[in-house]
């Protein structure tokens, strides 16, 4: 069982790498199938630097070639994925459940990432989630089928509303429709009921979270703040401790995470 344990972690650390990369060429519209090359003089990246973390470590992250600084985002996001995979391992075991969970929480990391840096939440991964799930559903979980689609609906509905409503009252934008599309994506996979803890977890993080950057990034407080990235969290958050979010008292006892 051991073996599986690093085998989690080590598989985390190499997507995590992945998607990083993903995110940024998805980002800049470059193509995906060209070798990682360092942003300041262009040269290759090294076999040693596409390790991950240890290459970051032994170069002390640096470029091999023109010793310019790389971003500690990427050993952060190595070690953060390292983590979500485990966790993820660590509920589902060695079943098909695993590469479903695995496939849609790195889609989600990726809209997360993309969502952070750029505040738009981009087509690709939410298309590709769709997919997966749609073929997970017909596939494999056929009871859960209505529940997904109701969650698609009613998670893209409500944001769709909060957002008008904002935009009428405070005539100003504050939450993209992209966010709409995010939880509409969200209540597809963990099916309609969860939407409920999903929406309540992501506000609060979302609040602390986004107060958290805009201090230390020293921005003014009506600056607009990324939800996407606190979504996808909080999503991962009610899958993983769905059997916890229902033991817990008050209104969120009345929300029935079984399915899960
Ligand atoms: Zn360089």
């Amino acid at each position: 069982m051991l073996a599986f344990h690093i085998f989690a972690i080590t598989l985390g650390l190499v997507l995590g790498s992945f998607i990083l990369t993903v995110a940024m060429r998805l980002q800049d519209g470059r193509s995906l199938l060209v070798r990682s090359h360092c942003e300041s003089c262009s040269a290759k990246v090294s076999i040693t630097g596409l390790i991950p973390v240890i290459g970051y470590l032994i170069q002390q992250g640096k470029c091999s070639h023109c010793r310019e600084k790389i971003s500690s985002i990427y050993p952060l996001v190595e070690l953060l994925n390292a983590a979500l995979v485990w966790s993820i391992f660590s509920k589902t075991g060695i079943e098909a459940a695993f590469l479903h969970k695995l496939i849609l929480f790195e889609l989600f990391l990726l809209i997360a990432i993309i969502d952070f840096r750029t505040h738009l939440i981009f087509p690709q991964p939410v298309v590709l989630g769709l997919l997966v799930q749609t073929f997970w559903l017909l596939t494999f979980e056929n009871p859960a089928l209505l529940n997904g689609i109701i969650g698609l609906f009613i998670g893209a509905g409500i944001f769709h509303w909060v957002s008008y409503l904002y935009v009428f009252i405070r005539k100003k934008e504050g939450l993209g429709s992209g966010d709409a599309t995010l939880l509409g994506l969200i209540g597809f996979v963990l099916g309609w009921k969860s939407l409920f803890a999903v929406i309540f977890l992501a506000s609060i993080l979302g609040i602390i979270g986004g107060t958290l950057i805009l201090l230390i990034n020293r921005q003014p407080f009506g600056k607009e703040i990324a939800f996407g990235p606190w979504l996808s969290l909080s999503a991962f958050i009610t899958w993983r401790f769905s059997e916890q979010i229902q033991e817990l008292p008050l209104w969120l006892s009345g929300i029935d995470l079984s399915h899960f």
